[in-house]
C-alpha cells in the first residue's frame, strides 16, 4: 500500500496482529521501478546508455566492434569472439536475477534505508529471503569492490527520480 509517497511494506503477513515495528516503511519497490522500466530490457538500455555513452565496448579486449545479439540483453565482439552484456566484469557479472531488482536493493541499502533487512528488500523486490540476503551481501561488498558501476546506478535512480 502507499502512504503519500512511500510504500509500506508489511514484514511477515497479516497487518492487524503487529506491532508497529513490523512495518517498515520503504520509498522504493520493484512496482515503482516497473513503472518506469516495464522490462528488463527498458533498464538495461538504460544501463547501457549510462554505462557507454557513445556505444558499448568490449571489457574483454577493450574494443569497439561489438554488435548487438538481438534474441539476448547481450552484445557479441567481433574482434574477440566473445559476448558480454552492460554487467559484464561489474558485481553484477554473471546474475540472472532481474536488474529492477538490483536496483532496487542498491536504492534502499545505500541510500534510503541503509540497514534495510533481509525481510523488507524481499518483499520489497518480490524474492526471497536467502536471495535477499545474497543481494544486500553483494551490494554491501560492491561498495568496496565495484564502486564506480554501483554509483553509476545511484545516480540513474535518482536521475529517473525513483528515489
Ligand atoms: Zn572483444
Amino acid at each position: 500500500m502507499t502512504v503519500g509517497n512511500l510504500a509500506v511494506v508489511l514484514v511477515g503477513g497479516r497487518i492487524g496482529s503487529w506491532p508497529a515495528r513490523s512495518v517498515v516503511a520503504v520509498n522504493l519497490e520493484l512496482a515503482v521501478v516497473e513503472e518506469t522500466f516495464p522490462t528488463a530490457a527498458h533498464l538495461v538500455d538504460r544501463i547501457e546508455r549510462a554505462r557507454w555513452p557513445t556505444g558499448s565496448r568490449c571489457p574483454y579486449c577493450n574494443t569497439r566492434h561489438a554488435s548487438r545479439i538481438k534474441t539476448e540483453l547481450r552484445h557479441h565482439c567481433n574482434y574477440c569472439n566473445t559476448s558480454f552484456s552492460v554487467t559484464t566484469g561489474t558485481f553484477l557479472h554473471g546474475s540472472r536475477l532481474d536488474p529492477r531488482k538490483w536496483l532496487v536493493a542498491v536504492g534502499l541499502r545505500l541510500v534510503t534505508l541503509p540497514d534495510v533487512s533481509a525481510r523488507a528488500l524481499a518483499v520489497a523486490a518480490g524474492v526471497n529471503r536467502n536471495t535477499a540476503c545474497r543481494m544486500l551481501n553483494k551490494v554491501g561488498r560492491g561498495r568496496h569492490e565495484d564502486a564506480a558501476f554501483l554509483t553509476l546506478l545511484v545516480e540513474l535512480l535518482y536521475e529517473e527520480e525513483l528515489l
